[in-house]
């Protein structure tokens, strides 16, 4: 069993670090918000620290799962931040979806210390992360991935070293394309069965069972029919990582004009005040669409 440091307990990790804990591991939790490490301790065996360098202290193995790149920099490289405490040779597993910009930053910055540090973000959502169920995709050294992946099973279901530094957060990007498209697909079709006058439930039962099905309907259809959105993988977050992909796909040259497009969409979302609404909030827009055509 491993002395584990877990730094950010949102909607993620909370839970992963709960999974960590249950498996025996040795945890200390920190968060920036401490109500929620102690809320953490409560329910779990293991300890609060008041901040994360004092976290990682004697740590093996480091997880960190906050917002975006700048709050990563941060957690990592504050004066009272993870690599200011790490001991030579722990490794960092950060599980926050960001760009593979700074995660290779921050992959040489550790190097310099003898700190490794492997880029692991996840699929799977909330639930996923309750369930301990995720798909984690990896970028690193070998070495270090051979050693973190033990830990990590205590929250996968599928965990796998893609490539290099950045390789996970690049295979993330494939994930968050993928999704993208889709989940616009979907809206329309769902709000194309309302105009029809057909039933949602019974559409789906049908086509989920063919080649139209996905994760997304399986799991969707029913709050998308209801036009309840107050839950899972916000929007605000699909928007940063779309930015992400959008970024990336500059520098290596990748088309993505459907991805483009929908990222707007979001946009129209966050707009109409949906910015924490779960991502298959794009039917909401257009519903609202259809609404505005009636009134002019
Ligand atoms: P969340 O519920 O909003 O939690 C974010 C966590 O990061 C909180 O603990 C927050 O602390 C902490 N944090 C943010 N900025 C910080 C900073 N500058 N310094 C220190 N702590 C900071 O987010 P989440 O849903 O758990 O998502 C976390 C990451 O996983 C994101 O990168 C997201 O894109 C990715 N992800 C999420 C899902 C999902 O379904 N939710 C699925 C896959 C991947 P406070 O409590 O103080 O705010």
């Amino acid at each position: 069993m491993a002395r584990i440091a877990f730094l950010g307990l949102g909607v993620m990790g909370f839970p992963m670090a709960g999974h960590l804990a249950a498996a025996g591991h040795q945890v200390t939790v920190w968060n920036r918000t401490e109500s929620k490490a102690q809320a953490w301790a409560k329910a779990h065996p293991g300890q609060a620290a008041a901040t994360a360098r004092e976290a990682v202290a004697g740590a093996e193995f480091v997880m960190t799962c906050v917002g975006n790149d700048d709050d990563l920099r941060q957690v990592c490289l504050d004066e009272d931040g993870a690599f200011a405490g790490m001991d030579r040779g722990a490794i960092h597993i950060d599980h926050t979806t960001v760009s593979a910009k700074v995660t290779r930053e921050l992959h040489e910055i550790a190097r310099g210390k003898g700190i490794s540090f492997v880029d692991a973000p996840v699929s799977g959502g909330q639930a996923g992360a309750e369930n301990g169920q995720l798909s984690i995709m990896c970028g690193g050294d070998a070495t270090d991935y051979d050693k973190a992946q033990p830990v990590m099973a205590a929250y996968a279901r599928i965990c796998r070293l893609m490539g290099p530094s950045g390789a996970g957060q690049l295979t993330k990007m494939c994930n968050q394309i993928a999704i993208a498209g889709l989940v616009q697909a979907l809206s329309e079709s769902l709000a194309f069965a309302e105009k029809a006058g057909l039933s949602i439930p019974e559409v789906v039962e049908v086509i989920s069972q063919g080649a139209a099905g996905s994760w997304q309907m399986q799991n969707r259809y029913q709050n998308m029919a209801e036009n309840r959105f107050d839950f899972g993988f916000a929007v605000d977050w699909m928007r940063k990582d779309l930015a992400i992909c959008l970024q990336a796909a500059d520098e290596n040259g990748a088309s993505l004009p459907v991805t483009a497009l929908v990222d707007q969409f979001y946009k129209d979302v966050q707009q109409m005040g949906g910015g924490r609404w779960d991502t298959s909030a794009l039917i909401a827009r257009l519903r609202s669409e259809d609404a505005s055509d009636h009134v002019t």
